[in-house]
């Protein structure tokens, strides 16, 4: 912006032009991807358009979805780790429990950004603004699942995903039907 524009646009006032921000030469990896998955009580509730929505106002791309009755097997490798604990009976029927929505979901840091998004395991713990802290009550009922780190997404995406199921597109903003 000139500065007589500028000048013009702050009436007469003087303005410092904005600080010079340095960004790294590095490019971001856009293509990070996340298992989210809402569970059955989530479907059960209908919000599955709120969850979507959240992601793609957020600005993520969805990349996979479906909807499925997870089997014992695919939910037993999935809680792997939480075999041990006391838990794991009532989550293994609470998960089996109904239909599961189960996504993809690509962008810049979305595995960190989509655990933020997701709030506390806890429900009662996460924050207002959180999916969990604004749609739960409950631990046992916490309506979604966000991979916890990138390795984690990776194996969790081939547990729930064929890679066909996965289709990677470009951004395109229709701009040319809206030339003026
Ligand atoms: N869970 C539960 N009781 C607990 C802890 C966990 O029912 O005391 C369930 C809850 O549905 C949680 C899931 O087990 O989302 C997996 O637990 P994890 O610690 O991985 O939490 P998350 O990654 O989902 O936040
Ligand atoms: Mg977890």
């Amino acid at each position: 912006m000139s500065v007589i524009l500028r000048r013009l646009l702050s009436g007469g006032r003087a303005v410092r032009p904005a600080p010079c921000v340095r960004y790294s030469s590095a490019a971001p990896e856009i293509h990070e991807r996340t298992l989210i998955a809402v569970k059955p009580d989530g479907v059960q509730r209908r919000m599955v358009g709120e969850i979507i929505k959240r992601f793609e106002q957020r600005g993520f791309k969805l990349v996979g979805i479906k909807i499925l009755q997870a089997s014992e097997g695919i939910l037993g490798k999935h809680y792997h780790d939480l075999q041990k604990k006391p838990f794991y009976p009532a989550l293994i029927r609470y998960m089996a429990s109904g239909p599961v929505v189960a996504m993809v979901w690509e962008g810049h840091n979305v595995v960190r950004s989509s655990r933020l998004m997701v709030g506390e395991t806890d429900s009662s713990q996460a924050k207002p603004g959180t999916v969990r802290g604004d749609l739960s009550v409950h631990i046992s009922r916490n309506i979604i699942h966000a991979s916890d780190s990138v390795d984690v997404a990776e194996k969790e995406i081939g547990l729930w995903f064929h890679s066909a199921e996965l289709i990677t597109w470009e951004t395109n903003d229709h701009s040319d039907l809206y030339q003026v």
